[in-house]
């Protein structure tokens, strides 16, 4: 689960990393109202889940509550990449002396968090790693020795921050992301920029937090936080009815049981010259509740033509999975044509059910690649 920028922040702070102190505001008048709080100059900053916001106009100096109102007219409604801002962070303004990157991630093929750090801040890290290799700091914590004081010296050092007392901030700082990053369970926890101002003081002007799905149920507050609103309509039905649903751009919709077979579905119908329109995995169910629900959440995406239901039975039996469809057809009208791949456990008797049932868009195939062809075929229409 991605965070805003302000939300990142209130945890920052609660982990005692410096934060600039803000309001959000949905309106104008609201981020006047900030504003007049706040005193003096002011950010005005679009709260969406993507970066560079910089550059696409996301962000404005205002120079007090007239001015913030006007720059909050100027920035909500804003299409970000796709991304329309609704809600604003309005912030006391920091001056900035300096722009620095810190960020701690999972580095899984060391199977190790990895801290990175860089004084060439607030660019893309990705232009430094490029580029400038050498300035970019890279160290891994051990899990299980945890965090030592002298790992963040390292990479103050190695980065060749020269002020004592910037060294100094700078590595509690990184102590303490590190307790937010475990502390919250995240996946990524990034600050860019890190800024010093020219009176010395460090803090986070800007915040990147990605928080594991899995460990939300231990963080009620955080999973509290996530912006329905925002989210695809379909992926939150998705998430409602406990599908794993990933909508993707084209026409054949896809049902399997298994991310592994649900990945190679969509490679398949890539071969045969379709464009998959999501990822729908049944995970080791297939009972009718499941697949109605699956159904429910493709159908309601209107570039679906065709949907293609690739069905291995292992622990999940294929004359179960046949009931689900069938029992799911009758319990929603099912406009598109249906083609169905059953192999595996019970497999036989799976697509017997089907063709005593014989309802009349369901199409049975043998083989992954027929079914594929073939589903592609009727999304052309
Ligand atoms: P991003 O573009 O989405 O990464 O958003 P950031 O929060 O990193 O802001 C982008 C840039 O805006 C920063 O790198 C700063 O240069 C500038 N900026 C953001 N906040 C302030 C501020 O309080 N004062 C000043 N002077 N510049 C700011
Ligand atoms: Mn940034």
């Amino acid at each position: 689960m991605d965070l805003y920028e302000y939300q990142g922040k209130q945890l920052f702070a609660r982990f005692g990393i410096p934060v600039s102190e803000g309001r959000p505001a949905t309106t104008p008048a609201e981020a006047r109202a900030a504003a007049e709080e706040l005193g003096g100059q002011v950010v005005v900053k679009a709260q969406v889940l993507t970066g560079g916001r910089g550059k696409a106009g996301g962000i404005k100096l205002a120079d007090g509550p007239a001015d913030a109102e006007e720059k909050a007219k100027q920035i909500l409604g804003l299409d970000i990449r796709g991304h329309v801002v609704r809600t604003l962070w309005i912030e006391r303004a920091s001056e900035i002396e300096k722009e620095y990157y810190l960020s701690i991630t999972f580095d899984r093929g060391a199977k190790q968090p990895l801290f990175m750090f860089t004084t060439q801040g607030g660019i893309d890290i990705e232009e430094v790693a490029e580029k400038k290799p050498e300035a970019l700091v890279r160290l891994h914590v051990d899990p299980l020795e945890g965090f030592q004081p002298w790992q963040a010296r390292r990479l103050v050092y190695g980065a060749g921050v020269d002020d004592p007392d910037e060294q100094k901030q700078i590595a509690a700082i990184v102590g303490k992301l590190y307790d937010a990053f475990v502390g919250t369970d995240a996946m990524l926890c990034e600050i860019n920029p890190l800024i010093v101002t020219p009176e010395g003081e460090v803090k986070a002007l800007d915040s990147k937090f990605t928080v594991d799905d899995n460990a939300l149920y231990k963080h009620p507050d955080i999973e509290a936080m996530r912006d329905v609103a925002a989210a695809d309509p379909l992926e939150a039905l998705a998430r409602e009815k406990d599908v794993t649903y990933v909508k993707l751009d084209g026409e054949v919709g896809i049902l399997g049981n298994g991310a592994g077979l649900v990945m190679s579905t969509l490679d398949v119908i890539a071969l045969v010259g379709g464009r998959p329109a999501n990822f729908c995995d049944l995970g080791g169910g297939g009972d009718a509740e499941g697949v109605v629900a699956a159904l429910e959440v493709i159908t309601k995406d209107p570039q679906v033509k065709a949907i293609f239901f690739n069905i291995f039975g292992g622990i999940t039996r294929c004359d179960e999975v046949a009931r689900g469809i069938l029992a799911a057809l009758e319990r929603i009208e099912i406009p598109h044509p249906i083609v169905v791949r059953l192999d595996g456990t019970n497999a036989e008797e799976g697509r017997k059910i089907l063709s005593d049932a014989a309802p009349q868009n369901l199409y049975a195939e043998a083989t992954m690649l027929d079914g594929a062809r073939r589903a592609v075929e009727l999304a052309r229409g």
